[in-house]
């Protein structure tokens, strides 16, 4: 991956992924952008993620994880998903932006350092066979495998599997989120082995009700892992949720 992009480097110049703006190499972020970006940081809910406004004491939980323990062990993310990260994350997943990822790796492995010094293997969410022949890359799966390669941890792009194909979510409730994609994952049955009694991190893009990452963390429960953690590039942050 390296090589291609020192050849891209070649034809094309090195641009912020946010702006566009010409940049001094590949994966640096314009000044513009970076004031636009909000890097989540602690105190958050030791669980979920979900960032506080004042400092906590020890683990400290959300209310809503202290309500339901989530499927998953914890959650992290890098930045929170307002109009600048957005932008990015869109470009990304529709653009062909796939350089960006430079950018995002440094940043995915600051907030998930606590996880993924622990981890066996990182797993992306999946996208269902027909989306994927349509988008032609599974945006999850670039970050995964580009954050697991920078960290030194294995990586198996098809660990799990769609089931079904479900609903875009853009314009689902957090209800109507967790009916869509409820059992639409499961391990790959010749994945198994790279599952069981592993320590398995699962990534992708946005984390937004934290539907999607909970039902694939049960899938790879029911696989076997020993444990489930969540990196996301960004992260909905409802102000007053907590
Ligand atoms: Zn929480």
């Amino acid at each position: 991956m390296s090589y291609l992009f020192k050849c891209m480097d070649v034809i094309l110049p090195p641009r912020c992924p946010f702006t566009g703006e010409l940049v001094d190499s590949p994966g640096m972020v314009s000044a513009e952008a970076w004031k636009s970006l909000s890097f989540i940081g602690a105190p958050f809910c030791h669980a979920c993620g979900f960032p506080f406004e004042f400092a906590t004491q020890g683990e400290a939980l959300c209310a809503a994880c202290l309500g339901e323990a989530p499927a998953y062990s914890r959650a992290r993310a890098a930045l929170v998903y307002n109009d600048a990260s957005r932008d990015f994350i869109l470009g990304f997943k529709h653009g062909d932006q796939t350089q960006s990822v430079v950018a995002m790796v440094p940043w995915m492995k600051a907030a998930g350092v606590d996880i993924l010094s622990a981890a066996d293997v990182i797993v992306p969410v999946p996208l269902h066979r027909w989306r994927l022949l349509r988008r032609r890359y599974n945006q999850s799966a670039l970050i995964g495998k580009a954050v697991a390669k920078s960290a030194g941890v294995e990586f198996c792009p098809d660990a799990l599997v769609r089931t079904r194909a479900t609903e875009t979510q853009g314009h689902l409730n957090a209800n109507e989120r967790k009916k869509n994609v409820r059992s639409a994952f499961e391990a790959h049955p010749k994945r198994l082995s790279v599952i069981a009694g592993k320590r398995v991190v699962l990534v992708d893009d946005v984390y937004t009700t934290g539907a999607t990452v909970s039902e694939c963390a049960k899938a790879l429960a029911k696989a076997g892992a020993a444990d489930v953690s969540v990196l996301t590039l960004a992260r909905v942050v409802r102000p007053g949720r907590v």
